[in-house]
């Protein structure tokens, strides 16, 4: 038989981890809620494995060309990653990495679990050269909410060259934008609570890597620790994965306008945005009290923190305590959604134009 043709990303993200093509079975996998399977098969109990996440895990693994192991949420996955690293070893991470991969590795340091050196993602010879005594090498990319962007493959064979391990959160940029596995990463990690559920209404978290090996001792630890997901949790962003494509290149599309048009307002000192995806930061020329404002004074724009859903939120990120100094206090990072983008603009304009009069 000739090799099948390789199929495109839209196309594996519609049709990846379906049950088989046979009479009267379902087109979309069922709901299997089922804490315990009838003995000497291959699930046994409720925490090892489960019908629903395997399909989940199946499409993001063919997406993101790996093997994919779902967690209860995307710090879940962190806290079994950043658990792998031995006593007293090195982990790099950039500082602008989501506050709550910097909170973990800061708890672990702080109790001489392993030591840390925080790094300008942006500053590849600065990040090659944390590299060198490193156990562990963690980059974001884009980062949340700076969105700055690594040289993924540089950084990576300076790891592997030390010896380190490499871990790629691809929240913000999605399989469809970005394939870490391909770039030299041995994890990806996912939040796909984001952009991979799409929908605000679900926690999940994931981890792919090409490796058997280090998939054997991820699928241990994720039995032993419980942090297992949720089988309605993994059903919908299954659900949500279907349409994945369709939504990034949407809301990528509306994202790339309103950038064009910010880029012009005079409200706005500064628009952040890495070429791609659908998150964007601006920065308030008339500073913090002004992205205060702004959020409260829009009608479709829904002032919430989290990301990647169908609807278009924002958040000053400054607002937490915990987010890091070297955001500016009237960063606001806009999650852009797949409405109409004219009415997206128009909504934000309408209280942009009240920060200048
Ligand atoms: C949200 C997020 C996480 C954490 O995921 P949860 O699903 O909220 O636990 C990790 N990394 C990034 C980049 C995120 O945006």
């Amino acid at each position: 038989m000739p090799d099948e043709p390789r199929l495109r990303p839209s196309t594996v993200a519609v049709t990846a981890g379906r049950p088989p093509h046979e009479p009267d079975r379902p087109l979309n996998v069922p709901i299997t809620m089922a804490s315990t399977y009838v003995a000497t098969g291959d699930l046994e109990y409720g925490r090892y494995a489960n019908p629903t996440w395997t399909a989940f895990e199946d499409a993001l693994g063919a997406l993101e060309g790996g093997r994919c192991l779902a967690f209860s949420t995307g710090m879940a996955a962190v806290t079994v990653m950043l658990d792998l690293v031995g006593h007293g070893a090195k982990v790099v991470m950039p500082r602008h990495s989501y506050q709550g991969s910097l909170t973990v590795l800061a708890d672990l340091e702080s109790r001489g679990r392993l030591t840390t050196e925080l790094v300008d993602v942006e500053d590849t010879e600065a990040v090659v050269a944390a590299c060198a005594d490193a156990a562990l090498v963690w980059i974001e990319s884009p980062t949340n909410p700076a969105l700055e962007v690594a040289d993924i493959e540089t950084i990576a064979a300076a790891a592997h060259e030390a010896g380190a391990y490499v871990v790629v959160d691809n929240t913000f940029a999605t399989p469809l934008l970005q394939q870490p596995l391909d770039l030299g990463a041995d994890v990806v990690l996912h939040s796909a609570t984001k952009w991979l559920a799409g929908h605000s209404d679900a926690l999940l978290g994931a981890l792919v890597t090409a490796d058997d090996e280090l998939h054997q001792v991820l699928l241990n630890r994720r039995s032993l620790t419980g942090s297992t997901p949720g089988t309605l949790e993994a059903w919908l962003a299954l659900r949500g994965l279907r349409t994945l494509h369709l939504r990034v290149e949407r809301a990528q599309a509306n994202a790339q306008t309103l950038v064009e048009r910010l880029r012009d307002h005079p409200a706005v000192a500064e628009v952040r945005y890495p070429g791609f995806g659908g998150i964007v930061a601006i920065v308030l020329a008339e500073g913090e009290l002004a992205a205060d404002l702004l959020v409260r004074k829009t009608r479709l724009w829904v002032h919430a923190t989290s990301l990647g859903g169908v609807e278009s939120t924002f958040e000053r990120r400054r607002r937490w305590k915990s987010e890091s100094p070297t955001i500016p206090e009237a960063l606001v990072r806009m999650s852009v959604g797949v409405e109409d983008v004219d009415d997206l603009w128009d909504d934000l304009v309408r209280a942009l134009d009240t920060l200048t009069t």
